[in-house]
Order: structure tokens, then C-alpha cells, then sequence
């Protein structure tokens, strides 16, 4: 039977409880138990499909191809599972579900209403990922802060639950800030015991509060949480900011936090298997080496818009014991050639990573353009790669006006074209090329070399594609097709082989790689690198 875990956030948002999450995922896993994790995200967009990422940071694709939150990202990360559409559920899904069913006439002439209709239907999401995946413990992290007026339904959703599923079969873990006043020179634990007051008067007594804190939160400080918030002491868990997210599983499995779920879900505790974790959180405190890596992007400015890609950079440097300085570059400042210049001047390789619209292209260009020429290791994602395609067209096949018809409808080199399946897609929820495909590789290109496979499956979301009309040409100018779809319509991977690594993929390698087992394309460009600074340094 499976266990339900909740956790909700208190105080302020943004206190990394997908993190907290995540990490108990990973003792959990690490103990030999089957787990997944649930995001309910209380806004209106259906999926953050939709949002800009400088509102809500990247959208996580999943396997099967559903547009989700970053925490899934998280999730994926620490618990090694591939999660789903299931996985995620937001009001808007909820909310359009049940509109449906009242179109429909389902509900039989009965008043709609939240409760009992909107929170049945967060309950059966519930038992859905359960029958789904018949994990021991589903984890259910509920998005916002509590109070929040959007966010009631879930919490009542999880009250009629637990009630549903018994004593002892659920536990709730409320993640709050303990925030220190210099000025008194204290920790202060009254927001927290608001915090857990207002959860209370919703029905869901908290039974551990993970304590998110810059310093050690005192003794007395631990007594009085546990007084005011009818905790025992020993479920209130200390969870300290730390240089890397990694360090987080030891740091919550060091305050007992999984020994304290296991015994309040009456499960038997184990010793949790975590030497590789362990030996991953050693490497990324004594990097050996530092290689500089620009990102050049157009949501510069929040790095969360890029969080996959920047995890999947660090995954590929730990395995070189090295540390990724990122230097980000904001692609429409490097329109102007000496300004691309000047940005990849310390550079030792450079991303260019997803993204849509036309700003910003330009600067790409100029970018990869030095990369190519300079034999700086590049790896282009998705948009990435429609940009070093453009870039070889109008530089090497010599079409000056190559462009994508995202960008220029009317130009006379479409190197970059809608997909025909897209051609008459209505509307922009969800109607993308998403999720898992195959993809066939060459034998002998640097990609299947890295991948050490000729079949691989990744994730996508994009319209657009290198045009199948003028890629013959493209690849008689050198530029390698390395990657392509079974049916070798639709180009997937693109490389240059006299260079070191200089290589493209449509579809977004960022979304597979692990901290313990990162990425064949990041780890191709990493390696790239170490090589290149390890042979300049004997030189020298
Ligand atoms: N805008 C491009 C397309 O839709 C690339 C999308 C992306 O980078 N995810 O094809």
C-alpha cells in the first residue's frame, strides 16, 4: 500500500521545498524504496506551457511530453525516475477537467461546486499517480504558501485525504523559514508558528517542520517550535543553506529526517545506500579545475529560465572533478561583433540554449560564429541548433539571407521551417513537437561516439526544423547530420568534425542528465574542454 507524504511551505515562497522534496526522494530511493513525487501548482495556466520563463523559470518536459514545472527537473534529478504528465497538476487542469465533465452533463443536474467536485477531482490525481506508478511513497509538494486563497482547495483536498487514507498512511511536512534579525541578534520562530496556525485551522496538523535557515536555529529555538507547533523535537528538522544543492540529502539524512517519516508511516527504516552521493557531493567541493562556459541566451537575467542546462553543465563538470563558472550572456548585446567578441573572449565553450522569438538571433550567430572558427567547444540546444544551422548557411554555404521562418517568413533560404505537422496547429497550449522520440545516429560521428549507441530516445519541444528541401546542400558544405529521425525526415543531431566539439541537437539533451550520470552531449563538451586547457597547460 502506498504511503502519502505532503509537503507544504510556510512564511515566504521560493524556500526550495522542491528541493526538500526531492531530497527525501533520494533517501527514500536510498533506502531501497519506490517513490514519486507529485507537483500540485495552484495557478490557472492549464500547464506553464504558456508562461514566460521569466515568470516561472524553465518548462520541464517530461517523457512523454508534458510541460511541466522545474521542480520536476529536481525530482528527476535526485530519484533517478522519469516522470509524467500525472505528475504535475495545476488549478487549471483541475478546473478544466470539471468544466468538461459539467459540459458534458456528468454531474446530473448537481450544483458544481469546489467542494466536493474540485477537490474529488485533486484526490483522484492522487490515485491516479498511485495506480500509475504503485510507488511505496507518493510525494505530493504543494505549490505557493499557505495562506494563499488560490492554494485552499488543495490543502482541503489533502484534509478529506488523509482522512480517507487512515492513521498512520500519511504524514504532513510543513517546510518554513526561521528568518535571523542582526539587529536582535535572534532567530526568530514567530512566522513559522503563524505559519503552522493557519495550516491548523485548515485541518492538517503538521507532524515534522523542515526549518529552512541561513545559521544553526539554537536549542531553545528547536523547543519552542516544537511547543508552540505541537511537534516533538525530533521532527523538527534544521535544513541549512548550502553551496550546492546536492549537499541537501546528507544535511536533511545527518538531522534523521527520513528515520522520522519512516517511523511516523510506520515503515521499517533501513540503512540508506549513499556512498556514490556521497563521493559526488566530495567531488563538487574539491574541484580540481575551473572551466568557464558562456551561455548565451535571452532570459539572461533569471537563471532558473535555464535551470536544466546549468544543472547538466555542472553534472558533466563534476565528472571532471571541475567547476563550471557560468558567465551569462545576454544573446541581443552581442548584435554588435566586438561585443560577441569581447563576450567569449575567456570563454572555454559556449551553450546556446532553447528559446523563441526573433530577439536575440542575431547575437547568437555572432557567437557561434567565433566558436566555429575558434574551435571553442559549442553545444547548441534546440534553438541552438537552428542558429548554428543559419550561421553554416550564410558563413559557409554562403545563402546570406539564410534564415528560420520563426524569424523571416519571406526569406529566400527557409534553412529553418515549420514542421508539416504544424502547419495548421491551432493555439499554443501544449501543441509543440513534445517529449520522447527516437532518433538514429551515424556511426562514427562524434554524437554516436558519445552516446556509445546508434539508437537513442530524447526529449523535444519545438515547431520548427531543418528544412528537408535544403539540407543536401547544407551537408555537401560540410556540416554533418550526425542525428535524424527513423524515418530521416527531420534532422536531430548536426556537427562539425574538424572541430573539437561543435555540436547540435533539436531536441533538449539538458532534460536527461544526472548528477551521477550526466549527459553524453555535456559530457562531450566538457571533456572538449578539459582536453583543450589540459594540452594548452603543457605547452606552457
Ligand atoms: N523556437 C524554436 C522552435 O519552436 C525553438 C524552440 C526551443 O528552443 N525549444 O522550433
Amino acid at each position: 500500500m502506498t504511503k502519502y507524504i505532503f509537503v507544504t511551505g510556510g512564511v515566504v515562497s521560493s524556500l526550495g521545498k522542491g528541493i526538500v522534496a526531492a531530497s527525501l526522494g533520494k533517501l527514500l530511493t536510498a533506502r531501497g524504496y519506490s517513490v514519486v513525487i507529485q507537483k500540485f501548482d495552484p495557478y490557472i495556466n492549464v500547464d506553464p506551457g504558456t508562461m514566460s520563463p521569466f515568470q516561472h523559470g524553465e518548462v520541464f518536459v517530461t517523457d512523454d511530453g508534458a510541460e511541466t514545472d522545474l521542480d520536476l527537473g529536481h525530482y528527476e534529478r535526485f530519484t533517478g525516475t522519469n516522470l509524467g504528465k500525472i505528475n504535475n497538476v495545476t488549478s487549471g487542469s483541475v478546473y478544466q477537467t470539471v468544466i468538461k465533465k459539467e459540459r458534458r452533463g456528468d454531474y446530473l443536474g448537481a450544483t458544481v461546486q469546489t467542494i466536493p467536485h474540485i477537490t474529488n477531482e485533486i484526490k483522484s490525481r492522487l490515485k491516479k499517480a498511485t495506480t500509475q506508478f504503485k510507488p511505496d511513497f507518493l510525494i505530493a509538494e504543494i505549490g505557493g504558501t499557505i495562506g494563499d486563497i488560490e492554494g485552499l482547495p488543495f490543502i482541503e483536498a489533502i484534509r478529506q485525504f488523509r482522512s480517507e487514507v487512515g492513521f498512520g498512511n500519511s504524514i504532513s511536512i510543513h517546510v518554513t523559514l526561521i528568518p535571523y534579525l542582526q539587529a536582535a541578534g535572534e532567530m526568530k520562530t514567530k512566522p513559522s508558528q503563524h505559519s503552522v496556525t493557519t495550516l491548523r485551522s485548515y485541518g492538517i496538523q503538521p507532524e515534522i517542520l523542515v526549518c529552512r535557515t541561513s545559521k544553526s536555529i539554537p536549542k531553545k529555538e528547536i523547543e519552542k517550535l516544537a511547543l508552540f507547533c505541537s511537534v516533538p523535537k525530533e521532527a523538527v528538522i534544521e535544513c541549512k543553506d548550502l553551496k550546492s544543492i546536492y549537499e541537501v540529502p546528507l544535511a536533511l539524512e545527518e538531522q534523521n529526517l527520513a528515520s522520522v517519516v519512516l517511523s511516523r508511516l510506520q515503515m521499517k527504516d533501513k540503512t540508506p545506500k549513499l556512498e556514490e552521493w556521497r563521493k559526488l557531493v566530495e567531488k563538487i567541493k574539491n574541484p580540481q579545475k575551473t572551466f568557464n562556459v558562456v551561455i548565451a541566451g535571452k532570459y539572461t537575467k533569471l537563471s532558473d529560465a535555464y535551470i536544466s542546462v546549468v544543472e547538466s553543465l555542472k553534472h558533466a563538470g563534476y565528472a571532471h572533478s571541475a567547476q563550471i563558472n557560468i558567465k551569462w550572456v545576454s544573446a541581443d548585446e552581442c548584435i554588435d561583433e566586438a561585443k560577441a567578441k569581447e563576450a567569449m573572449k575567456d570563454a572555454d565553450a559556449l551553450v546556446v540554449p532553447g528559446g523563441f522569438g526573433v530577439r536575440g538571433i542575431e547575437g547568437k550567430l555572432n557567437v557561434i560564429r567565433i566558436a566555429r572558427e575558434k574551435n571553442i567547444p559549442f553545444l547548441g540546444l534546440c534553438l541552438g541548433m537552428q542558429c548554428a544551422v543559419i550561421e553554416y548557411a550564410r558563413n559557409v554555404v554562403g545563402w546570406k539571407d539564410a534564415n528560420s521562418t520563426e524569424f523571416e517568413e519571406g526569406t529566400t533560404h527557409p534553412v529553418i521551417d515549420l514542421m508539416l505537422e504544424q502547419k495548421n496547429v491551432e493555439g499554443y497550449g501544449g501543441t509543440m513537437r513534445l517529449g520522447q522520440y527516437e532518433c538514429r545516429l551515424t556511426k562514427g560521428t562524434k554524437a554516436q561516439k558519445a552516446y556509445g549507441k546508434d539508437v537513442i530516445f530524447e526529449r523535444h519541444r519545438h515547431r520548427y526544423e531543418v528544412n528537408h528541401e535544403l539540407r543536401k546542400q547544407i551537408s555537401d558544405a560540410g556540416l554533418v547530420f550526425s542525428g535524424m529521425s527513423p524515418d530521416g525526415m527531420l534532422a536531430e543531431i548536426v556537427e562539425l568534425p574538424q572541430n573539437d566539439w561543435f555540436v547540435a541537437c533539436q531536441f533538449h539533451p539538458e532534460f536527461k542528465s544526472r548528477p551521477e550520470k550526466p549527459h553524453p552531449l555535456f559530457k562531450g563538451l566538457i571533456s572538449a574542454v578539459d582536453k583543450q586547457k589540459s594540452s594548452k597547460n603543457q605547452v606552457k
